[in-house]
């Protein structure tokens, strides 16, 4: 222990869990991780759902040393390599045929945000127009451009005057609480009138943006998805004002959602897709895939050393392969049902848990302040905390967003069974049990 000690004390303040948890994570099995002590908690995060097979997959384990034992370059830059030939292959066999037929890939440095950079860079190019519309809550990575369209101001007062520069927002339909003050049921048609009038207003001093980013699912916005209907109305509404539609894919890509990318069920493509996080199968890998008609960067435009990583292109495809073979989007579809209704069962018990919601394995738990009078009391960021505690106490590993911190998030790995659901909801209940006879 006396090592960690040492490095507790050189770690930063701003580590995000620096104080909330002591322990020290040794092995990850599955949806297993062991502490120095011996104890056993279940991952219901996934690492945000960059590891869709779970920790130590054994087959994406044996597929990387198999590779490190072949001689391949490990590191390649932009050069040609099987790698990468086969992970391009699989990927784009993964796509929509009619997004796939016409469309490109660049690869990017290994994180989300960066690739984020690149698709808002690459429609600011195409287009040489500046304003991007991003959604209200939307959250895109932590890179100054990627921050700049983060639609919750919390994370961005600590990056200085102008953090959304370039930027404008727009409503996104958060059903359960109208950003305009409805019951809910008229928040989507609402929200769409919104933009058409921003695109079309001459004093809206945005008619002519570069593109509107969004997300299927708004992940650590609080797992907000968007129906089918608005998302196929928001790809007409861009198409007709020639505005371009980066839809960021990089949380809930790859069957998270119950189908291999959330944007796929609404039947259209977007204009450019963001991906990341399972991508590389558990390393770190992100792209842009978008239209040959935006293949308009000369060489070298979106350079970086280690973009591209090739250890992180084979495990990414052994993933893809195994999401494939073992149709995990299904099981993520199947057991997310599972999971949503053991929540919602939950939640009919504790006056605390308001909304349940969210698409396949990307759940979301909005807590409140009861109240008699609003349909949605208050979001109560602490009560939510005291409940990821609780669970965690308990060996279950959430994480909160949302407004306030007050959406208790699941991102369980795509392998989650029924067995693995009915613990975590056990432990989930006590949790909440806990917390909620804590604050009486
Ligand atoms: N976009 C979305 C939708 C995300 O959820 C995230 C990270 O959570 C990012 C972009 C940024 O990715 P990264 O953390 O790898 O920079």
């Amino acid at each position: 222990m006396h090592r960690y000690e040492a490095l507790r004390s050189l770690e930063s303040n701003a580590r995000t869990y620096a104080a909330t948890f002591e322990q020290v994570f040794e092995y990850g099995h599955g949806m297993r991780l062991r502490d120095s002590a011996g104890r056993e908690i279940i991952d219901c995060l996934a690492c945000a759902g960059a590891l869709p097979l779970g920790h130590n997959h054994p087959e994406v384990r044996d597929a990387i040393i198999e590779f490190m034992h072949s001689g391949h370059v490990h590191q390649a830059l932009d050069l040609t390599t099987p790698a990468k030939y086969e992970f391009v292959e699989k990927l784009f066999s993964l796509l929509p045929p009619n997004f796939a037929s016409k469309a490109k890939i660049q690869f990017c440095g290994p994180s989300g945000s960066d690739a984020v950079e690149a698709a808002m860079k690459l429609v600011r190019h195409a287009t040489q127009r500046h304003p991007i519309i991003a959604f209200h809550g939307a959250y895109h990575g932590m890179t100054s451009g990627a921050l700049a369209a983060m639609g919750n101001l919390g994370p961005k007062i600590h990056a200085g005057p102008n953090a959304s520069i370039g930027i404008h927002f727009a409503p996104f339909p958060y059903t359960y609480r109208c950003p305009f003050g409805t019951d809910g049921s008229q928040t989507e048609e609402l929200s769409l009138n919104y933009l058409e009038t921003m695109l079309s207003d001459p004093e809206s001093g945005i008619t002519k943006p570069a593109a509107v980013i969004v997300e299927v699912v708004q992940g650590e916005g609080g797992c907000i998805p968007v129906s089918d209907a608005w998302l196929r109305a928001l790809r007409a509404i861009t198409q007709e004002h020639d505005v371009r539609l980066i839809i960021d894919e990089v949380q809930s890509g790859f069957g998270r959602t119950g189908t291999m990318f959330a944007f796929e069920r609404a039947g259209i493509v977007p204009d450019v897709l963001v991906l990341s996080k399972a991508l590389g199968g558990g390393f770190p890998l992100a792209a842009v895939v978008y239209g040959r008609d935006l293949d308009v960067w000369p060489r070298g435009t979106h350079a970086g050393t280690f973009r591209g990583n090739q250890i992180a292109m084979v495990s990414g495809r052994k993933a893809m392969e195994i999401i494939v073979r073992d149709r995990l989007q299904e099981n993520a579809a199947q057991m997310g049902a599972l999971l949503m209704n053991g929540l919602r069962s939950i939640a009919a018990r504790f006056p605390v848990l308001g909304d349940v919601r969210g698409r396949g394995l990307m759940i979301g738990v909005e807590v409140i302040k009861p109240s008699d009078e609003l349909i949605a009391g208050p979001q109560d960021g602490n009560m939510a905390r005291d409940i990821k505690l609780a669970a965690f106490e308990r060996g279950l590993l959430l994480e909160t967003g949302g407004r306030h911190g007050a959406v208790l998030r699941m991102l369980p790995p795509l392998i989650v069974t029924a067995n693995d659901v009915a613990e975590v909801l056990e432990r989930f209940e006590d949790a909440v049990a806990e917390a909620f006879a804590a604050s009486e």
